[in-house]
């Protein structure tokens, strides 16, 4: 599961495979945690699951539209910051979309490799980089909270296309 939340995703994988696994995860996490994983909330984690990028709220809104489902902008908003306090999704800020968690269950900050072009997002998620960082803040007498790291570049799979 680890090496998984570290790679980016092979071309032609079984993307319903990674659906299933982060709905199984988020029931598992939300069960131990006596949270409660509503059918909305699962619908918008399954849309943030959509493909392994980032998903603005606009485009889960949409989604909903499509399938005629009644969802005020709110809802989704607090499903999105449930999802979030939880773990399973993470926000990328530079990009101000939504992606979903591979590794919930371990706390982690997260180190993000985003590909310029298809916009496929990989966790790096090093705890070196994130003790370094603490390390280099604290010596400024900074104490750090939150951190997210986010990296742009090419994917292999863009960089062999040329
Ligand atoms: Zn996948
Ligand atoms: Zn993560
Ligand atoms: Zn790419």
């Amino acid at each position: 599961m680890h090496e998984a939340a570290k790679a980016f995703p092979a071309a032609g994988h079984d993307h319903d495979d990674c659906v299933a696994q982060a709905i199984e995860s988020a029931e598992v996490l939300c069960g131990d945690r006596g949270l409660r994983f509503t059918a909305l909330r699962r619908r918008v984690l399954t849309l943030v699951w959509d493909s392994h990028k980032p998903v603005g709220a606009y485009d889960i809104l949409d989604r909903f539209r499509e399938e005629g489902r009644k969802a005020a902008p709110p809802t989704v908003y607090r499903a999105l910051d449930f999802l979030i306090e939880a773990g399973l999704v993470h926000r990328l800020d530079s990009l101000n979309a939504y992606i979903g968690c591979p590794d919930p269950a371990r706390s982690h900050t997260g180190q993000f490799l985003i590909c310029r072009q298809c916009r496929t997002v990989a966790e790096l998620d090093d705890p070196e980089i994130d003790a370094m960082v603490r390390k280099k803040a604290g010596q400024l007498g900074f104490t750090a909270v939150h951190q997210m790291l986010e990296i742009q570049g090419l994917c292999n799979e863009c960089r062999s296309r040329g």
